[in-house]
């Protein structure tokens, strides 16, 4: 049998092992107990803080951040993890109360757990096999939750991140040169939405080029819901100011009062003439699974692409956020 030669380089040996795989191992198991026992098993204690709150001063020394050039021990690192875990809010505990989030789903959080050991990417079946499928069909059932006969959709960093992709797929239907023109090439676009909509519509337009002056702002009733005959008198206000309308972005579930836009008037008036309509449904779209509430963002069907949070309120590991869009 042929006997390996070492390739020494600066000290390492480049065709051995990198790391002491024995000690990974141990530290994963021992970390993973740390885990159990001060994250999962006391999610739901009530005797449990939420919190232990420090000043960001004395929470610095606490945590000994300092990043020296000589490595750190097993147990050094271990308390570390202790102390991560010790400091930070407890998202699942139950009475930790803020948006987003509502307690932990242990199944998705083994299946996070499995992500992060496998370090996938599905950016080919190649490198991704499962996942690319496991993506496909969970794009598949939103969109027939929405209602569409066929589609497509994306996961992204964000709701916000899905809001503005949909903003730029609607401009580049509208005028496909956008691509090789740029903002040169183009009138000024309008684009409109309801006064309690989520400020990325709005940051979306200046990321774009559109201009934050160029998004209409439609007037909410006392519930917080766009007001259908406001938008129409907004399209055509916008035309006689020289805009040319292109999209309509709908809220179902806005940001701060919960309302869900009427989205069958809004795809009425959308159809008359002839816009893109994007719902925002990053917060209210998980009421579809719901046979009670999914008659809150009746008319969806309708809509061009959706922009749907499954980490708000379906309780998935942040971030998970689709964009759907019916033309696939
Ligand atoms: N749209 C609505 C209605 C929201 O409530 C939010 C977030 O709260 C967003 C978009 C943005 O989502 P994200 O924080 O995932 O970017």
């Amino acid at each position: 049998m042929l006997q390996k030669k070492n390739v020494l380089v600066d000290g390492v040996i480049l065709n051995g092992p990198i790391m002491d795989s024995k000690a990974g191992e141990k530290f994963v198991e021992d970390a993973y107990k740390i885990i159990m026992e001060e994250v999962i098993q006391k999610a739901d204690d009530v005797t449990q803080k939420v919190c232990e709150w420090r000043a960001p001063e004395t929470l610095k020394q606490i945590l000994d951040l300092e990043m020296r050039d000589t490595g750190e021990s097993h147990q050094k690192l271990l308390q570390l993890c202790r102390d991560v875990i010790q400091y930070s809010v407890k998202t699942s505990h139950p009475r930790f109360f803020n948006q987003l989030y509502a307690g932990v789903d242990y199944y998705s959080l083994v299946a996070r757990f499995i992500t992060e050991a496998l370090n996938p990417s599905v950016y080919t079946y190649e490198v991704s096999p499962v996942f690319l499928l496991v993506e496909e069909a969970v794009i598949k059932k939103m969109i027939e939750f929405i209602g569409w006969k066929e589609g497509d959709g994306i996961f992204n960093p964000g709701g916000s991140v899905s809001n503005m992709y949909a903003i730029n797929l609607a401009r580049y239907k509208f005028c496909p040169q956008v691509k090789e023109k740029g903002l040169s090439g183009l009138p000024r676009l309008a684009l409109f939405t309801s006064e309690e909509c989520h400020y990325s519509i709005k940051k979306a337009a200046s990321f774009l080029g559109i201009g934050t002056e160029n998004v209409y702002f439609i007037k909410t009733d006392d519930r917080g819901k766009m007001i259908p005959e406001e938008l129409e008198k907004q399209v055509q206000r916008s035309r006689k100011e020289g805009s040319v309308p292109f999209l309509v972005c709908a809220t179902a579930g806005t940001t701060v009062l919960g309302a869900f836009d009427p989205l069958d008037k809004i795809a009425d008036i959308c159809e008359k003439h002839s816009l893109w309509l994007h719902v925002d449904a990053s917060w209210g779209g998980s009421a579809l699974i719901s046979r009670k509430h999914c008659r809150l963002l009746h008319g969806i069907h309708r809509a061009d692409s959706v922009a749907w949070n499954p980490h708000k309120m379906l309780l998935a590991g942040i971030q998970c956020c689709a964009l759907l869009v019916k033309d696939n």
